[in-house]
């Protein structure tokens, strides 16, 4: 089974604690990422508030970085994929392909130049915000009173489209995501976001925002953060077999895929504590009927093909 993942956080876990990919620590290390059997997986460089102010460039150069040093470091299990190409020659060679993101617009600094210099370096997404206001959108956290892009947002998607880079709307506010795709001649992708209608979460995408991303093309990849899952009680991977039917019935079976945000959440669902579990949804989709062929383009078909026309 090919399973591609949007969003895990484990290049900032791992820069702040120093600790290295091959030891067993968090939800994903080295033996987990073979556990799933290969695939491909977006790294997220997230950028902490903390760097906010003077150093979001310095810290995801910092992480970007240490992707590379994986790349060297653990070369006979994973490799550097910036096209489909690269994905497929990866898997032929038995190795895992591994896609760099970055989870901020403040990394960019006011400056694409910026941007073409990450795309240089490897990079092929942007999750436009967090949860606060930047200077290209505002995060959910602000609420509508943050407004939509800016100029400066504006010309950031338009020059990842002219580039070829995902545009990640997870984390936007609504003003923002529908500016987005107005503005977006590219499919765009909710890399790690749920449907509102089974969990009333700011961060979750309600059935308008669903059926209209499905309709562009897009892809949302499913969180596993439990907040996102359910309210007052422990989530478990029922939850996120919920709400994948959820927007295969919403969006169609072509708009759904995984966004794990392991390493960046607290708590796990139950039956799906780390990286190497993700296999365990698909015998769930199995035993519910699902077809092979649904069940390959949720767990990472639908990604690649995004991939496929954004990227190459
Ligand atoms: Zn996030």
């Amino acid at each position: 089974m090919f399973i591609f993942d949007a969003h895990v956080d484990t290049l900032s876990r791992l820069l702040g604690t120093n600790q290295t990919l091959d030891a067993n620590e968090g939800h994903v290390d080295l033996a987990k990422l073979r556990q799933n059997g290969g695939g491909a997986q977006f790294f997220a460089a997230f950028i902490s508030p903390k760097y906010y102010h003077g150093k979001a460039l310095h810290n995801t150069l910092e992480m970007l970085d240490l992707f590379w040093q994986w790349m060297e470091d653990f070369g006979q299990d994973l490799a550097f994929a910036g096209t489909t190409k690269d994905i497929s020659e990866n898997q032929k060679s038995g190795k895992m392909s591994c896609l760099l993101a970055i989870e901020g617009g403040e990394a960019l600094e006011g400056k694409l130049a910026n941007l073409r210099m990450f795309y240089r370096l490897g990079v092929r997404l942007l999750t436009l915000t967090w949860n606060h206001r930047n200077d290209l959108a505002a995060g959910q956290g602000e609420g509508s009173s943050g407004g939509g892009l800016s100029l400066f947002g504006q010309a950031v998607v338009k020059e990842m489209n002219r580039l070829g880079m995902l545009v990640d709307v997870s984390h936007l506010n609504e003003e923002g995501f529908w500016d987005v795709l107005r503005l977006s001649e590219a499919p765009v992708l909710a890399s790690h976001s749920n449907a509102k209608a089974l969990c009333d979460h700011p961060r979750n995408l309600t059935d308008e925002q669903i059926i209209r991303l499905a309709d562009g093309g897009g892809v949302i990849g499913v969180n596993f953060c439990t907040h996102f899952l359910a309210k007052e009680r422990q989530a478990t991977i029922h939850d996120v077999v919920e709400q994948i039917e959820y927007l295969v019935n919403v969006g169609g079976v072509d708009c759904v895929g995984l966004g794990s945000d392991f390493d960046g959440i607290d708590r796990t669902p139950l039956g799906l504590d780390h990286y190497g579990k993700t296999s365990e949804l698909a015998d769930i989709l199995r035993e519910r009927g699902y077809t092979k062929g649904d069940i390959e383009k949720i767990m990472g078909g639908n990604l690649l093909r995004l991939c496929q026309t954004v990227l190459d």
